[in-house]
């Protein structure tokens, strides 16, 4: 298996969900074994010498990402999810979209004060979504020690956003 084989197990949709937004349907890498797997083994390895406590991915792509990745590390896993999801006592974040917004929450007790947290999803574009759960592990107290994405879309500086974490993506769309 090599980066080009992976990427062309992703679906490009053009205009799903909307006009205008090129999908990168990641199902059809997923169902995959080989393909799953060795995704899941290259975001570890950026994970395994950063000293991880936990990972931290968001519903709901982060998880299938995310999960493997803690279990591949031997570490635990903190899910956020839409809002009202979370049985306990919860910290929010909201978050503006193109229209309209959105929020995120996670357990306030999911993260204990000075744990390294490693925060897995699925794809990287305007970097909203990754600026929330950064929010979110910061105010619990914990330290982000790393940020991976199976996917980057360079088109949109998502990155540019990200500064001073360390951040990795495995395929990258320019
Ligand atoms: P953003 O907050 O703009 O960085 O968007 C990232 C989230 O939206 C990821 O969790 C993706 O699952 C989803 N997403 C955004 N754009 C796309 C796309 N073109 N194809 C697939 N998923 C996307």
């Amino acid at each position: 298996m090599d980066l080009v084989q992976l990427q062309h197990k992703i679906r490009v949709v053009h205009d799903f969900p909307e006009p205008g937004i090129s999908f990168k349907d990641i199902t059809t890498l997923l169902c995959d074994g080989e393909s799953f797997q060795y995704a899941v083994q290259q975001i570890s390895e950026f994970g395994r010498p950063r000293d991880v406590d936990l990972v931290v991915g968001p519903e709901a792509r982060g998880f299938v990402l995310g999960a493997p990745t803690a279990y591949a590390l031997g570490v635990g896993f903190v899910p956020i999810r839409k809002p009202g999801k979370l049985p306990g006592e919860t910290i929010r974040k909201d978050y503006q979209l193109e229209y309209g917004h959105d929020g995120l929450e996670m357990h306030a007790d999911a993260i204990k004060p000075g744990q390294r947290v490693f925060i897995v999803d699925d794809l990287l574009a305007t970097g909203g979504t990754i600026q929330s759960c950064i929010d979110l592990v910061l105010r619990a107290g914990g330290i982000v020690v790393g940020l991976g994405f199976l996917i980057e879309l360079q088109y949109l500086e998502g990155r540019k956003h990200l500064a001073g974490y360390e951040t990795f993506s495995l395929l990258q769309y320019a």
